[in-house]
């Protein structure tokens, strides 16, 4: 008599644990808090933003608030590795302490991709402003992108949002 039970692999394989989809790092202004320095939001962020964080996957940020500035604030801009704000202070410590807290989180989450507000200074991705409060964008990246991508971390702008949830989702 064969008292062997019956065990079905394939049932088992189906129901075993999911891979773990990964998180993503995102400007907190993008997702409709009222972060900025003017204390608006960029964006209510897009509804595949909010899919994703249903599923407790987006882990949100503002760097410039978590380095220690409060809303509102002045507006400030990026000339070289300074931060000047239009009113001549001089929020650089703050900055890096911002992009230091979002690599942190980074790092205890295991992220590897961010999509950041285009144009921060901190957070800008493939333009800043040119630092003359005239409005004048130029090529560059903000104090958090920076950091970030010299630490591994792949950083989108909030026009690339389909492209970073597909490499998430590898
Ligand atoms: S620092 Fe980044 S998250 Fe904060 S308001 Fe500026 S762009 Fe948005």
């Amino acid at each position: 008599m064969n008292n062997k039970p019956d065990i079905n692999l394939s049932n088992i394989r189906e129901s075993g644990p999911q891979p773990m989809l990964s998180k993503i790092l995102v400007s907190a202004c993008l997702m409709g808090k009222p972060v900025r320095y003017d204390e608006c939001y960029a964006s209510k962020g897009a509804e595949k933003l909010h899919h994703l964080q249903g599923q407790g996957r987006i882990v949100l940020l503002c760097p410039e608030i978590a380095g220690g500035l409060p809303t509102p604030r002045a507006p400030a801009e990026r000339v070289s590795d300074q931060i000047k704000s239009q009113t001549g202070e001089n929020f650089t410590n703050a900055f890096i302490h911002g992009a230091e807290q979002a690599l942190t989180l980074c790092l205890n989450h295991n992220i590897k991709i961010a999509i950041l507000k285009e144009n921060s200074p901190s957070c800008g991705s493939d333009f800043i402003y040119d630092g003359s409060f005239t409005g004048t964008k130029i090529r560059g990246s903000g104090i958090v992108t920076d950091l970030l991508r010299a630490n591994g971390i792949s950083v989108f702008s909030e026009h690339n949002i389909d492209h970073a949830i597909d490499l998430a989702n590898q």
